[in-house]
């Protein structure tokens, strides 16, 4: 019986690969050095799998930056901007493409499907020349080879390459990118020539593209290419892989009909409908990968019940052809367990991270075959056990009133426009108020502050003072600015979702659990693993200092609970009705910072986007359960309480009708890097009767607007919505940019809104 990973952490355990790309990109250190951190973590990475016994080990799936864009160095179509001139594609045109140079700017980035990992998205026309231009994978297949290790070398697939690319800049939109199949198959074939010149006997195509809704033509591409590749791949086994959700029936039919295909991997912990479409019939004399081991989760596996999918599965396709996987690549879960020397014993003996889950799949492969271990199966069922008995993860008082939420709706009683006059009656803000979205900068002298204080090494009475010095400095600039409503600048938070985790029951932290969000950025989800209550008021105390600096209005600030969710590790026997006891919370603190007398909340669902199922079927449910989620917070205070929300993304258009319906008084929102995109939908006639701040300035950017620019930004804003809801703000949270950025980049805001206020 055999085993299987289908991809594995790059970053490793401590984020060595981290350290040594910002320390070459910087120049602090050499090719070479950065090159040998890449290798011993590499050789490493294959040792680990082969003396855990997986069978069939992964190669290629290492990458410095993106294995997308290493598919992209591999074809050769690199942008012309990058004034390449062929030869094997070396760092200097690898990391310009990523990240931009001093004179061209980096391809776009883009979210890897529903997952927190980006991949940079390739650029193509009819004008891009495909040519074999990065040896990488092969290089690794040899380099695995001489270390002894036999293994099996991963691609992007070819469809799934150009249904995730882009037309290049001057194609016309609706180029056909699949029309480039046949330019860029011959890279692909002389790939495989080496291949197998090398010695490989498998290879792996991951075309995760099939578990989206395709239409006929996109899923006759993948017939297409795949017989095309026939005779060049004859003589190997070829996997083609699935994951993050079911491949649906149609798909899976022309999936298990291409000839040159012998094996299948198929995702059978997102994908629940897939069991049932492997028995209604599966290709005889074909591998089945089975992806049981989840690779987006931190959770041990459920070894018995997995064990037991398997043996129904072995029933369909034969003892010799059924090959025990992960659901995906487990680069989307952290890297190892074992580094976690903090985590107590017994939430430790509930989780399994990439390493870990490595010897899963190995079990579960032994114990097909005949060879189970029975201590290691009995002490994973145990820690099955107490995780579903512990009185640390149920807490039946927050399961009835998160339960007693469903099936009904909650939302404010009285009518958005009434609540803005009701509001407006006591705030009395002035057309087009100004404000921003939370954050000032984080200086290093205030994550000292934060930093020591957690280690003990300050008292709470420094810490506290220092923090209120700093909302204090905060208050006076913007009052000097004078904008109209303020933030306190969330000095004492590090992050908007963890800062609330440590307060909430139910939830856990690592030392070392990151994961990859893109190149060599990484972020380490909390772990949710009870249910989740708030023992006392999380941001009441500074709110209220804050308010007591000023005479303005001073904002609440909140992460709402689909954000706080989806940036989580969350439980998988309960994945989203978590949401529900996040909302309840939340719930409480927007009642406290109420009676607080705080008269301007925000409740921030920058990621409520990022959950959006694959499927379309999916979203309409996912939309309302989110958006209920939302208004559950709000649903019980006064009319005169303004709620804000803000959103960090700017394509929003086919979700509109969602954010209307989440109920906000106002809605800030990322704007100014889509060319005013989001206008777009309110030329159209959307109708939107709440407060609406479209940012006006990038702040991702170091860059200071001028006034003239955001008026002219402001007016644009005008043309298509109500002066009465119109809000003058950034983009998003001030906390990376630097005070000599912000401080006049925010006079010219005030001044454009003021210029605007006098033309009315
Ligand atoms: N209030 C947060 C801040 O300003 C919002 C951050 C975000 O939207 N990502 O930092
Ligand atoms: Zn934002």
């Amino acid at each position: 019986m055999a085993s299987h990973i289908v991809g594995y952490p790059r970053m490793g355990p401590k984020r060595e690969l981290k350290f040594a790309l910002e320390s070459f990109w910087d120049g602090k250190s050499t090719a070479e050095d950065l090159e040998k951190v890449a290798t011993d973590l590499r050789a490493s990475i294959w040792k680990q799998m082969a003396d855990a016994g997986i069978k069939y080990i992964p190669s290629n799936t290492f990458s410095y930056y993106d294995q997308v864009l290493d598919t992209t160095a591999m074809l050769g179509a690199v942008p012309e901007r990058y004034s390449w001139t062929g030869g094997e594609i070396g760092f200097d045109t690898y990391f310009s493409m990523a990240r931009g140079n001093a004179t061209v700017p980096a391809m776009e980035m883009t979210k890897w499907f529903d997952t927190n990992y980006h991949f940079i998205v390739p650029e193509l026309g009819p004008n891009t020349k495909f040519s074999y231009s990065s040896h990488k994978a092969v290089n690794e297949y040899k380099e695995a080879k001489a270390l002894g290790v036999d293994t099996v070398p991963v691609f992007i697939g070819p469809v799934s390459y150009l249904l995730l690319s882009k037309p290049a800049k001057g194609v016309e939109k609706g180029f056909p990118l699949l029309s480039l199949l046949s330019s860029i198959l011959p890279v692909y074939k002389e790939v495989i020539a080496e291949l197998k010149a090398a010695g490989a006997s498998w290879i792996q195509f991951d075309e995760p593209t099939l578990a989206l809704d395709l239409d006929a033509h996109k899923l006759a591409a993948f017939s297409a290419a795949y017989t095309e590749l026939e005779s060049a791949l004859s003589g190997l086994n070829v996997l083609v892989e699935t994951y993050f959700a079911d491949v649906p029936a149609e798909s899976f039919k022309t999936l298990t009909s291409l000839s040159s295909v012998t094996a299948y991997g198929f995702d059978l912990v997102r994908g629940t409908q897939t069991v049932e479409l492997i028995k209604s019939g599966f290709p005889a004399g074909k591998y089945l990968f089975a992806g049981v081991v989840d690779g987006r989760n931190i959770w041990a596996d459920d070894l018995a019940a997995s064990l037991s999918t398997l043996q129904a599965l072995e029933a369909v396709v034969g003892k010799d052809k059924l090959v025990v996987s992960t659901s995906c690549s487990l680069m989307h879960t952290a890297v190892d367990l074992v580094n976690e020397t903090k985590l107590d014993s017994e939430i430790k003996s509930w989780l399994a991270f990439a390493a870990q889950k490595v010897v899963e799949v190995d079990a579960l492969a032994k114990a097909l075959a005949g060879q189970k271990d029975e201590a290691y199966f009995a002490a994973n069922a145990a820690a099955q056990a107490s995780r579903r008995s512990s009185p640390r993860v149920t807490n039946e008082e927050v399961q009835k009133a998160a339960a007693a939420l469903k099936g009904s709706d909650h939302r404010r009683a009285t009518n958005v426009s009434a609540r803005l006059d009701a509001q407006q009656k006591k705030l009395n803000l002035p057309v087009l108020p100004t404000t921003t979205i939370g954050s000032f900068p984080q200086t290093v002298e205030l994550r000292r502050v934060r930093r020591e204080y957690k280690a003990k090494k300050i008292s709470e009475e420094e810490y506290v003072s220092a923090i209120k010095e700093e909302i204090s400095k905060v208050v006076k600039l913007q009052e000097e600015l004078d904008i109209d409503v303020l933030v306190h600048g969330e000095p004492e938070r590090n992050d908007m979702v963890e800062y609330f985790g440590e307060q909430l029951s139910g939830f856990a932290f690592t030392a070392n659990g990151w994961v990859q969000s893109y190149g060599s950025r990484c972020v380490k989800p909390p772990i949710i693993y009870g249910d989740v209550s708030r023992p006392n008021p999380m941001t009441v105390f500074w709110s209220k200092t804050a308010q007591s600096m000023t005479s303005r209005p001073m904002k609440g600030m909140l992460t709402g609970p689909v954000t706080i969710l989806n940036w989580s590790f969350v439980r998988n026997d309960q994945p989203r009705s978590t949401c529900y006891q996040i909302a309840l919370a939340i719930k409480k603190e927007v009642e406290d910072l109420e009676a607080a007398g705080i008269q301007v909340i925000q409740i921030d669902e920058a990621a409520l986007r990022e959950g959006l199922p694959l499927r379309k079927a999916e979203h309409a449910f996912y939309l309302d359960w989110a958006v209920h989620s939302f208004r559950i917070t709000n649903c019980e205070i006064k009319d005169t309480t303004q709620i804000h929300t803000h959103m960090c993304y700017s394509n929003f258009n086919d979700i509109i009708h969602s954010i209307i319906n989440m109920d906000a008084d106002v809605i800030t929102i990322e704007n100014s890097r889509s060319d005013e995109k989001l206008l777009s939908v309110f030329r159209e006639g959307v109708k939107y009767g709440a407060g609406i701040g479209p940012g006006v300035y990038d702040i991702h950017s170091p860059r200071i607007p001028s006034t003239e620019e955001i008026a002219d930004r402001i007016n644009k804003m005008l043309a298509v919505l109500d002066t009465n809801i119109l809000w003058v703000n950034p983009d998003c949270g001030l906390k990376t940019r630097k005070y000599t950025e912000v401080k006049p980049a925010l006079t010219n805001m005030v001044s454009a809104a003021k210029l605007i206020r006098t033309q009315l």
